[in-house]
């Protein structure tokens, strides 16, 4: 599952790529994929003459601002252009876009088609179809139709997010310190993968009861989140998810982990065995001897 830096990796490669895409037609070949509005028909025709204006991240949803071009044809469109809301993406499981010059035949996984006038096609492709889209008219607010993203917690990066308000909102807390690194309500963006790799790096046990946690190693974990996240959206991403960037590549080459998926292998510290076990449902990876 893309994590917040491989939608940042994603984020990036669409506002880099995506410069004077107008979007003059689109087809839906899923329709569940269109969360909102409700008809697809509307989602359609809302998007069309839409230039893609400003790709946004928050937490692992893709938000990309739109603006309404009037005629296309004169030396900068933007003049004649108003706002058009946005369209909101999640990826979800394995979620991705691929940009294609002289749009080809569809894969079956296709489920989203966006065209611009040279008939190039920004395509959404997602195998298990958990992803989903929305397009957000310019008298909503996308934080009040998508409840996942109005109840987001800090992104990691924000000053909002420091060990004084990781103490607060954990002071009652008796979940496991890797289900709160989950939630996205209490930080935006981590999964699986980054919990366990930064709960590593602060040397904190993820089965460790969320309060019993220290203002110092409050600091660390903060510490660790970020040290950890910008480590890997410098690489674009880790080997091992599902993820792939605009060009339809697997991963990327660059990111080792420390835990995730090592079970059995020896720590990079210790050398002991790095174990793995199930904490609310989802694999953990961890060092017992070097994470207490
Ligand atoms: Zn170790």
């Amino acid at each position: 599952m893309p994590e917040l830096p491989e939608v940042e990796t994603v984020r990036r490669g669409l506002e880099k790529k995506l410069n004077n895409f107008i979007i003059k037609k689109v087809e839906v070949c899923r329709d569940s994929t269109v969360a909102f509005p409700k008809k697809k028909e509307e989602f359609i025709k809302g998007l069309r003459n839409s230039l893609f204006y400003k790709w946004d991240r928050r937490g692992k949803y893709l938000i990309a601002k739109l603006k309404e071009v009037q005629n296309e044809n004169t030396q900068n469109p933007l003049e004649n252009s108003q706002n058009n809301g946005f369209l909101v993406v999640h990826l979800r499981m394995t979620g991705y876009f691929k940009l294609i010059e002289n749009s080809t035949h569809p894969c079956k996984h296709t489920r989203i088609r966006f065209f611009d006038k040279n008939n190039n096609e920004l395509r959404y492709i997602d195998v298990r179809s958990f992803g989903q889209m929305w397009w957000i008219n310019k008298s909503h607010s996308p934080n009040k139709i998508i409840k996942g993203l109005g109840s987001l917690g800090p992104e990691p990066f924000s000053k909002d997010f420091d060990a004084n308000y990781l103490k607060k909102v954990i002071s009652k807390r008796t979940k496991s310190i890797k289900a709160i690194l989950l939630d996205q309500t209490i930080v935006a963006g981590i999964g699986n993968i980054y919990a366990d790799e930064s709960l590593y790096s602060a040397g904190i046990s993820p089965f460790r009861e969320a309060r019993t946690i220290k203002k110092s190693e409050l600091i660390k974990l903060k510490e660790s989140i970020v040290t950890v996240l910008k480590k890997s959206i410098g690489s674009g991403g880790t080997t091992f998810s599902d993820f792939r960037d605009l060009e339809g590549e697997n991963g990327n080459f660059g990111l080792q982990t420390n835990v995730y998926r090592r079970t059995g292998k020896e720590c990079r510290k210790c050398g002991n065995l790095i174990k793995r076990q199930k904490i609310t449902g989802r694999s953990t990876h961890w060092c017992p001897k070097c994470q207490k």
